[in-house]
C-alpha cells in the first residue's frame, strides 16, 4: 500500500494537491485507520479504566505495557486522529458516493484484533495478577516465616535468658539457705554447746552435792548391829539433818572418830530399843501440866547424877553440847526411822556431833544442868521435819518407845 500515512503528518494542502484517485484511497485509508485509532483508544481507555483501580506498581507497569501494545496495534494512530478532522466530512461523501464495503469490511478483523488483543491482555494481566499475587504470597510467606523465626528466636533467647536468670535465681536462693541453714546450725550446736556446758556444770554441782551428801552420810551412817566390821556403811540411809542455827557450830567441829563399839550385852539388835536409862522410873510423863512453860514437852527419867544415858536406837549424833539455854548440856540423835530423840540436863556428854551411835551406846550422863530441878534425864522425841528443840511440837515418846520394845513405868 504505497499511500500508508507517514510518521509525520501530511499537511492538509498536501492532500488537497493530490490527484482525485491519490485523493480517496487516501481518504479510505484514513477512515479505517480512523476506525482502528477509535477501537485502539476505546481498548485502551477500557484497560485504563479497569486498571486504574489497580494501586499496585506491578499493575502501573502492566498500564504502560498495555499502552504499547494498544499503540503497537494502531500504529497509524496519532497520525490518523490528525488527518481524521478534516476527511471526516468528506468521508460521508464518499460513503454516499460509493459503497459501505470498504468501510465495513475491516471490522472483523479489526474485531478479531480487539479480541486477541483483550485476551492478550486479559491473559497478561491474570498472568501478572497470578505472578504478582504468587510473589506477593511468597514474599508474606517468607515474611511471615522470618518473622516467626524471628520471633521465635526472640522467645527461645527470652526463654533462655528466662531459664538461665531462674537458675541463677535458684542458685542464689540455695546458696542463701545454706547460708542461713549453717548459721541455725552453728547456732544449734553453740545453743547445744551452751546447754552441754550448762549440764555439765550442773553434772558438776549435782555430782560435788552429792559428793558432800555422800561423804556427810558416809560420816553419819552407821554400821548395822549384825555387820561384824565397823567399815560397813549404811551411807544415805540416815537422811541428812538439817543444821540448827542455833546449835549449829558444833557441826563443823564434829569428830570424824567413830567411838570403838564394845561388845556388850547391852547393846540391843536393830529390830529392838534400848532404855535411855536402864531400869529408872518416869518422873515425869509427856504432857503433863506443872512448872514448866505450858506443858511437859517429854519424859523424866529419874537417875543419880552421873548415870549412864544410853542411845535408844542407832542413829546420828546431830548435836552435842550446851548452847545455854534451858537444856543444858544435851545430845540430839537421829535416828533410822527419822525421829530424833533428845537427851537433856546431862553432866557430861560422851559423843559428838556427827558421830554414829549404836543401840545402848553411853551418848552421856545424867545431871542438871540448865533449868533443872534436881539430877534426871529429860527425854523428848521429835517426830520427822520437826527440828529438835522445837519444843511444842515434841511428841509423845512412851509410844515410840513401846514400838522399840522399852516400856517406862
Ligand atoms: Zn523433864
Amino acid at each position: 500500500m504505497s499511500p500508508k500515512p507517514s510518521e509525520h503528518p501530511v499537511p492538509r494542502t498536501l492532500i488537497a494537491a493530490l490527484p482525485h484517485e491519490e485523493r480517496r484511497g487516501w481518504l479510505r485509508h484514513g477512515l479505517a485507520a480512523l476506525a482502528i485509532s477509535a477501537l485502539g483508544l476505546a481498548v485502551a481507555g477500557s484497560v485504563s479504566l479497569t486498571t486504574s483501580a489497580e494501586t499496585t506498581s506491578g499493575m502501573a507497569g502492566l498500564d504502560t505495557r498495555l499502552e504499547q501494545v494498544a499503540g503497537s496495534a494502531t500504529p497509524s494512530n496519532r497520525s490518523a486522529t490528525t488527518l481524521g478532522a478534516a476527511p471526516q466530512t468528506r468521508g460521508f461523501s464518499v460513503a454516499q458516493q460509493g459503497s459501505t464495503q470498504p468501510f465495513e469490511r475491516p471490522d472483523p478483523a479489526v474485531a478479531a484484533a480487539d479480541a486477541r488483543v483483550r485476551a492478550a491482555v486479559v491473559k497478561e494481566r491474570a498472568a501478572q495478577r497470578a505472578e504478582d499475587l504468587s510473589k506477593t504470597a511468597e514474599d508474606v510467606t517468607r515474611a511471615t516465616r522470618d518473622a516467626s523465626s524471628k520471633v521465635r528466636e526472640k522467645n527461645l533467647a527470652a526463654t533462655d535468658r528466662q531459664i538461665r536468670e531462674n537458675a541463677v535465681r535458684i542458685a542464689t536462693e540455695r546458696r542463701k539457705r545454706a547460708i542461713a541453714a549453717r548459721i541455725a546450725a552453728e547456732y544449734e550446736r553453740k545453743r547445744a554447746e551452751a546447754a552441754a556446758a550448762a549440764a555439765a556444770a550442773q553434772a558438776k554441782a549435782t555430782a560435788s552435792a552429792r559428793t558432800e551428801a555422800a561423804a556427810e552420810a558416809e560420816s553419819s551412817a552407821e554400821s548395822s548391829a549384825e555387820s561384824s566390821t565397823t567399815d560397813e556403811q549404811a551411807s544415805s540411809s540416815v537422811p541428812d539433818e538439817e543444821a540448827s542455827p542455833t546449835r549449829s557450830p558444833s557441826r563443823s567441829s564434829r569428830s570424824s572418830g567413830r567411838s570403838p563399839m564394845a561388845d556388850s550385852g547391852d547393846i540391843s539388835s536393830s529390830s529392838r530399843g534400848v532404855s535411855p536409862v536402864p531400869g529408872a522410873v518416869i518422873g515425869a510423863h509427856f504432857g503433863q501440866v506443872g512448872i514448866w512453860a505450858r506443858y511437859h514437852t517429854g519424859l523424866d527419867f529419874r537417875a543419880g547424877q552421873g548415870t549412864p544415858i544410853r542411845a535408844v536406837k542407832s542413829g546420828v549424833v546431830l548435836y552435842a553440847g550446851n548452847s545455854g539455854n534451858w537444856a543444858g548440856n544435851h545430845v540430839a540423835v537421829k535416828h533410822r526411822d527419822g525421829m530424833t530423840t533428845m537427851s537433856s540436863h546431862m553432866s557430861s556428854m560422851a559423843v559428838s556431833a556427827g558421830q554414829n551411835v549404836r543401840a545402848g551406846q553411853v551418848i552421856g550422863y545424867v545431871g542438871q544442868t540448865g533449868r533443872a530441878f534436881g539430877a534426871h534425864l529429860h527425854f523428848e522425841l521429835y517426830p520427822q521435819g520437826v527440828k529438835y528443840g522445837d519444843l511444842y511440837r515434841a511428841i509423845n515418846p512412851s509410844p515410840w518407845l513401846s514400838r522399840n520394845g522399852v516400856y517406862t513405868r
